[in-house]
């Protein structure tokens, strides 16, 4: 295994001894890990300068950008320390680009995979890196996997059908025939028997097809696999927004800022067919908002304008043909189908969206500088108590203090730096609480929704829906299903 070695102190080694002398210890242990594991250190980076700042760390930058070359199986490092307490979205973001090269880390005590879900979970990644070095990083990184994909490579997980290869050093794809045999059943069932989506993932699961991530194909995973252009030969890279939604993050596709290139991996579906498909999928695009067994995508959402009460998904019967909304006490308000209820909330987003939008352009990003001001003159003060500690050391050499003395100053002084440091993260987080009620974030949230709103499922919208809508208040008077309603949709 080709391997990077990471050296640095931890928090708490911070302040008490020579940063030579701890670098030493550590190399020494990792290399003797490495020897007993049989690793290949190709390059060690080590920070020196760790006492300037608790914030600054370039050499896992540049760690970081050795690894996103997909040369390295994994990194050797102590520990995953908890230093920064990043924000989910941050800790998905490294956590994703870990995965995506393959990387591991390896400790002295355990061995960590992010492509395993089980060790994903307790997988503190984010640890490692504070901040604004992820924003370089990010930009770094952007930069390199642009370039990979520009020259064929596939950086992804590999799609059904394929299996990750490495060819002249490029990761790229190679044909797995017992998944890309169901592919091309896929397709051809679709383009050339005229099967729905619903039928196909059915036949398919009966013939035993499973997918990577669950066990089941669906009709959004089939359409899914429609929809990739992966299986003409070329490379997708899509750039994913980040919502965080109850405190978990998500990442959704960015359709528009998909990146289609020429793959160097071979294809599976001739290019006739796969245009024939996507002629398709667009004529379908409209009618397959209900297949009969998903629930209702405005639960818990549309209210009754006269008695207030939550409405409900009535589903399609003998006479009505479509599901239809209504309010619980029956005959308290006239109905409509929950497709034109959904489109209608759909289009009052888009407005919304469009206003909103408008009102960025104009507006006045956040003003965080009282933040900024607070959290820079803190690690001023760190770095002063810091050279405070170093001088009882020195006094203590110097034989001016005795032991007591020592002690009792390096713990107040040891107090004072961890109150500062508790303060600095509560200030981060205050920032970033602020930075968040952006209408930017607000619209980049409805956008990521919007965006892939399409190709999920019943329970995945509801889910999308109740993450910016707060309720949508419904009235109607006529009685005809198809007379005209009204709604209004109150963001959260
Ligand atoms: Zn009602």
């Amino acid at each position: 295994m080709d391997v990077l070695m990471y050296l640095r102190k931890s928090r708490a080694e911070e302040l008490h001894d020579p940063t030579e002398e701890t670098l030493r210890r550590h190399r020494e242990q990792l290399l003797a890990v490495a020897k007993r594991m049989d690793l290949h250190v190709i390059t060690t980076f080590e920070e020196v300068k760790s006492g300037e700042s608790l914030y600054s760390r370039p050499q896992m930058l540049a760690l970081l950008e050795a690894v996103s070359t997909g040369n390295y199986d994994a990194v050797l490092a102590m520990d995953v320390d908890r230093l920064g307490r990043s924000s989910m979205m941050e800790q998905g973001i490294i956590f994703d680009t870990l995965r995506r090269y393959g990387v591991k880390i390896i400790t002295p005590d355990k061995t960590i995979d992010p492509t395993k879900d089980s060790d994903a979970e307790d997988f503190e990644i984010e640890s490692l890196f504070a901040r604004r070095e992820l924003r370089t990083y990010k930009k770094r990184v952007r930069r390199g996997i642009n370039k990979s994909v520009d020259e064929g490579s596939y950086l992804a997980n590999a799609p059904y059908g394929y299996k990750k290869t490495v060819v002249n050093r490029q990761p790229t794809l190679e044909v797995y025939e017992p998944e890309a045999a169901f592919v091309r059943m896929i397709f051809d069932m679709y383009v050339n028997q005229g099967q729905g989506t619903t039928n196909i993932a059915n036949y398919i699961n009966a013939l035993g097809a499973h997918p990577a991530r669950s066990d089941k194909f669906g009709r959004t995973s089939v359409a899914y696999i429609i929809k990739n252009p992966v299986y003409i030969g070329k490379t997708v890279w899509n750039k994913q927004h980040y919502v965080i939604e109850n405190g978990v993050r998500h990442s959704y596709p960015t359709p528009e800022k998909k990146k289609i290139t020429e793959g160097i991996h071979p294809p599976i579906i001739d290019e006739e067919t796969f245009e024939r498909a996507q002629e398709i999928m667009k004529k379908q695009w409209h009618k397959k908002y209900y297949d009969g067994t998903v629930q209702n995508p405005l639960a818990g959402i549309v209210r009754c304008g006269n008695c207030g009460g939550l409405m409900m998904r009535h589903p399609s019967g003998r006479k009505t043909k479509v599901p239809f909304l209504m309010c619980q006490k029956s005959g308290c308000i006239p109905t409509t189908p929950v497709e034109n209820v959904e489109a209608a909330i759909l289009a009052n987003l888009r407005e919304q969206l469009a206003v909103l939008d408008t009102d960025i352009e104009n507006a006045v990003p956040p003003d965080v500088s009282v933040f900024d001001k607070a959290i820079s003159s803190a690690q001023h003060e760190l770095k002063s108590l810091a050279s405070q500690l170093s001088k009882t050391h020195d006094l203590l050499e110097q034989g001016l203090y005795d032991v007591d003395t020592f002690l009792e100053r390096r713990n107040s002084i040891n107090e004072r730096t961890e109150s500062i440091k508790a303060f600095i993260i509560d200030q981060q987080e205050r920032r970033s609480a602020v930075l968040a009620s952006d209408r930017r974030v607000i619209s980049a949230k409805i956008h990521s929704v919007l965006d892939i709103y399409e190709v999920s499922d019943a329970a995945k919208r509801n889910e999308m829906l109740r993450s910016i809508i707060d309720t949508v208040w419904y009235n109607k008077t006529e009685r005809k299903s198809s007379s005209p309603f009204n709604i209004r949709v109150i963001l959260r």
